[in-house]
C-alpha cells in the first residue's frame, strides 16, 4: 500500500524553508505581569547595536531583531504598549522599568 507516495520526492516542500531556522518563541496565551516584566528585560537586554554591515543584537550578536527581542516586542504589544512606548523602554535601557498601566479594554 505505497502507491500514493510515488511523486512526493519530486515535489518541492510545501512550506518555505526560510524562516524555519529562527522559529519564533510562542507567545503566552495571556500576558501576565511576570511575562510583561520579562518582555521588558528581553527588549532592553537584546537592544539593537550598530555594527559594521548592519544592526545586531547587543546581547547575542545575531541580526537585530533577534528572537528574544521579537518575542518581547510582541508580548509588550499584546500587553497594550504602542511601538513608541516600546522604543522608549529600549532607549531608557532599564531592564526593571515599570510598565505603564494597562489601558482599558
Ligand atoms: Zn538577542
Amino acid at each position: 500500500m505505497n502507491v500514493s507516495n510515488s511523486t512526493t520526492s519530486l515535489a518541492p516542500p510545501v512550506a518555505e524553508r526560510t524562516g524555519t531556522v529562527l522559529r519564533d518563541i510562542p507567545l503566552p496565551p495571556y500576558v501576565t505581569a511576570e511575562d510583561a516584566q520579562f518582555a521588558v528585560r528581553a527588549v532592553v537586554v537584546h537592544a539593537p547595536r550598530r555594527w559594521s554591515g548592519g544592526t545586531v543584537c547587543r546581547n547575542d550578536a545575531s541580526p537585530h531583531p533577534c528572537r528574544l527581542h521579537r518575542w518581547g516586542t510582541r508580548v509588550l504589544a499584546l500587553r497594550g504598549l504602542r511601538d513608541a512606548d516600546i522604543a522608549a523602554l529600549i532607549e531608557r535601557g532599564d531592564p526593571a522599568a515599570a510598565l505603564p498601566p494597562r489601558p482599558p479594554a
